[in-house]
């Protein structure tokens, strides 16, 4: 069996998924890096890590205005996160879906949040809301070598 290219460079998408410290202290880390495995996405890095306010501050510079965000900075630095990046035709969009509204109350079953939440203040994971934020987090968050291109062998099973 001959894998064939399957998606063309400019389809492919890479998006920065972050499981946030209460997800880390609730035991939920496998339970929601199955979620973007078993849909077919591209694990492209992974790491458990301790995030300085410095980062913290600086990928969520777009809230620095909102009454909660001191509150935010001290959560995401509360203990370590699970950084993630995932690859693949899609990959920003559809993850949003499985990660669910950013009010788990608002998320639906069988969504992350949905399923594993209840505050918006403890939603245990992010996810890059566009292409762009998802190559700019993820350079964020990794340094080059941390980061793997790879032929994943399921890809000719997975897209036609
Ligand atoms: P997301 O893209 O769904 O994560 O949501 P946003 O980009 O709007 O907000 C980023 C993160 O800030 C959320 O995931 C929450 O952790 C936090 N956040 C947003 N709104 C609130 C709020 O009203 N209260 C608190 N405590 N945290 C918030
Ligand atoms: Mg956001």
């Amino acid at each position: 069996f001959l894998p064939h290219l399957v998606a063309s460079m400019e389809e492919v998408e890479q998006t920065y998924i972050m499981i946030k410290p209460d997800g880390v202290q609730r035991g939920l880390v496998g339970e929601i890096i199955s979620k973007f495995e078993r849909k077919g996405f591209k694990l492209t890095g992974l790491k458990l890590f301790q995030c300085p306010k410095e980062l913290a501050e600086e990928h969520y510079k777009d809230l620095q205005s909102k009454p909660f965000f001191p509150k935010l900075i001290d959560y995401i630095t509360s203990g370590p996160v699970v950084c993630m990046g995932w690859e693949g035709v899609g990959v920003v969009a559809s993850a949003r879906k499985l990660i669910g509204a950013t009010n788990p109350l608002n998320a639906e079953p069988g969504t992350i949040r949905g399923d594993l939440a209840v505050q918006t203040g403890r939603n245990v994971v992010h996810g890059s809301d566009s292409p762009d934020n998802g190559k700019h987090e993820i350079a964020l968050w990794f340094k080059e070598d941390e980061l793997c291109a790879w032929a994943a062998v399921q890809e000719p099973w997975l897209m036609e």
